[in-house]
């Protein structure tokens, strides 16, 4: 034993040796500008051969196959293959065999991450190589969990396997112009476009340092599984997650290959990783949490990606300026006196673009315009009255998906997220003022208005509430709530004054896509009633948007100065109106 394992140490050595001269005079060729530099790159070979040699020497004994760390030693040496010469002659082969080395050390230690490892490898040859013989060649038993056996039936049972499906490749071949192939972004491979799977179509995201939304499009409705890979120091790998989804294809035109570069995640690829299954991978630098969730009409998969709070960048402290004595506050001074936790607000227009949203009474009135002129109202006031920065999702007339607008509120660490919409009813019978905040829906009226703004059915809302508590965990849902409680209340009250036919609606509850993921307290306000011929009329006035205005507002510092306790002691206050 000690002699072959110095044998083994000597050819390491020599290989090394070879290696280093060939580097050097390498490098002194290509000072040369030697046109046929390239040729040295034969190296690869020879690494192949000794990765190849350092298998069979572990197969070759039972007693060393139950050694994981020769396990990994081989490994390594054919990923050097790969990792030195991505675009070489062995590179797809040398993946192939990580993949089947992984495999078989998978079945002697029944460790779920190397049958991940393994899965990972055979998908990356397709996606890295799909011209090679080695793509599509590997998927016997590698989707199958080992049984539980003893150590020296499996390490046997790795051992037949090895005979038979991990004869290592003596001559890999690659298409030699493969070079050129793989210019230009990454496409998946033309492949025959199949009727019956449903095409995935588009990888879409957002990110700051802390969070990422990534979306998965897909032309129709998909089950789907996410995983995540641990990392594996061993490798010096991080912790990957996916997402399979079954019965799928990688759609025509789709950009597998996404690079993010935030400091949570690197890149997001896609790849046909079965015949029927597309695999979506998030290769992370760091993570704290994630959260996989669906939405409906169309079908898309939203993938929240969180960082710790080390990672979020520091904020401004907050100073309480004081005011002279006797007077009155300057604009904007509001939020700094009341160091506040609120400094940022997004306010969302609803609908926009070919999304007109409801229809009003009147003709020609569309719930995306009137929610457009009362949310840039809104937001003007709130910069005059709190001195709050605010971010508007749209400031024009544009489509903006429902998981855009609160991976808008979430990148820009919004403190609070206020969605405008107006109400619809067929009888156009209804009327009033109602607040929302994300939770189950408690009755039949709040699942329909979250179908109607979710664009989607009262079946789907449903199917959304099974799944909705654990989407729920550390969403601010005491916080919305209590800011919904304010807004509906102020707003209400400041209408009333003015206004006859005002009802209160009260505050409620339901699964709005809109308010999904939010990081911050996030409600949503139907303003009044558009299929309502009277409010329908309000909703277009100047005035009454106005007095609706002045409401939200209100209603917003009524629930800063709630969580602000401090402040209440303050007897010099901004401008804002008090109800
Ligand atoms: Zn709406």
């Amino acid at each position: 034993l000690k002699m072959e394992r110095r044998r083994g140490m000597d050819t390491s050595k020599r290989a090394a040796a070879r290696r280093w001269v060939i580097l050097v005079v390498g490098a002194f060729l290509s000072t040369l500008c030697c046109p046929d530099v390239g040729s040295l790159a034969a190296t690869p070979r020879e690494l192949y051969a000794d990765a190849q040699a350092c298998h069979r020497r572990l197969v070759a004994s039972s007693k060393k196959m139950e050694r994981r760390d020769l396990w990994i030693a081989c490994i390594e040496r054919f990923q050097r293959v790969y990792k030195q010469d991505p675009d070489g002659p062995y590179a797809a082969a040398a993946l192939h065999m990580t993949g089947v080395l992984y495999e078989q050390l998978h079945a002697i230690s029944g460790r779920q991450s190397d049958r991940l490892e393994a899965l990972d490898c055979f998908q990356r040859i397709c996606k890295r190589y799909p011209t090679s013989s080695y793509c599509g060649k590997s998927s016997g038993s590698r989707t199958q969990a080992t049984p539980k056996r003893s150590l020296k039936q499996r390490t046997r049972a790795a051992a037949a396997h090895s005979e038979t499906s991990a004869a290592p490749p003596e001559a890999p071949a690659e298409p030699k112009n493969h070079r050129e192939k793989r210019q230009g972004p990454s496409r998946e491979p033309e492949r025959e476009q199949l009727s019956h799977l449903v095409n995935v179509t588009g990888l879409r995201f957002w990110s700051n340092p802390t969070y990422t939304r990534l979306v998965i499009d897909a032309e129709g409705t998909a089950d789907f599984t996410h995983h995540l890979l641990k990392k594996d120091p061993t490798l010096g790998k991080p912790q990957r997650l996916f997402v399979d989804l079954k019965n799928c294809q990688v759609g025509k035109g789709l950009q597998t290959t996404v690079p993010i570069q935030d400091d949570l995640l690197t890149q997001a690829r896609a790849g046909q990783y079965t015949q029927d299954t597309v695999r979506v991978v998030l290769d992370t630098k760091s993570f704290e949490s994630y959260k996989v969730f669906s939405l409906r009409d169309p079908f898309r998969v939203v993938i929240d990606v969180r960082g710790t709070q080390q990672q979020a960048p520091e904020r401004e402290p907050v100073l309480a300026e004081k005011s002279p004595p006797g007077k009155k506050a300057a604009p904007g001074a509001l939020a700094k006196q009341l160091a506040l936790g609120v400094r940022r607000i997004v306010v969302d227009a609803g609908h926009g673009g070919k999304d007109f949203g409801a229809p009003g009474y009147h003709r020609g009135v569309h719930e995306k315009v009137v929610v457009l002129q009362i949310a840039k109202r809104l937001a003007r006031k709130i910069r005059e009255q709190t001195g709050c920065e605010v971010i508007l999702t749209r400031d024009r007339d544009r489509f903006l998906t429902l998981e855009e607008r609160t991976a808008i509120a979430n990148t820009r660490n919004a403190d609070l997220f206020i969605s405008i919409h107006t109400n619809a009813c067929p009888s156009g019978a209804g009327y009033g003022i109602e607040t929302y905040f994300l939770n189950l829906a408690t009755d039949d009226d709040s699942i329909m208005v979250a179908a109607r703004e979710n664009a989607t059915s009262a079946k789907n809302i449903s199917d959304l509430q099974t799944i909705l508590q654990d989407l729920m965990q550390n969403s601010k849902i005491n916080e919305s709530s209590r800011l919904a409680g304010f807004v509906q209340d102020s707003v209400c009250r400041h209408l009333a004054r003015k206004y006859s036919n005002i009802k209160d609606k009260g505050v409620k509850q339901a699964p709005f896509y809109v308010l999904l993921g939010a990081q911050m307290p996030a409600v949503l306000i139907e303003t009044s009633f558009i299929s309502n011929s009277r409010e329908s009329k309000r909703l277009t006035d100047p005035a009454y948007q106005e007095e609706l205005c002045d409401g939200i507002v209100a209603g917003i510092v009524r629930y800063i100065k709630d969580i602000s306790p401090a402040v209440l002691a303050r007897p010099e206050r901004g401008p804002e109106k008090e109800t």
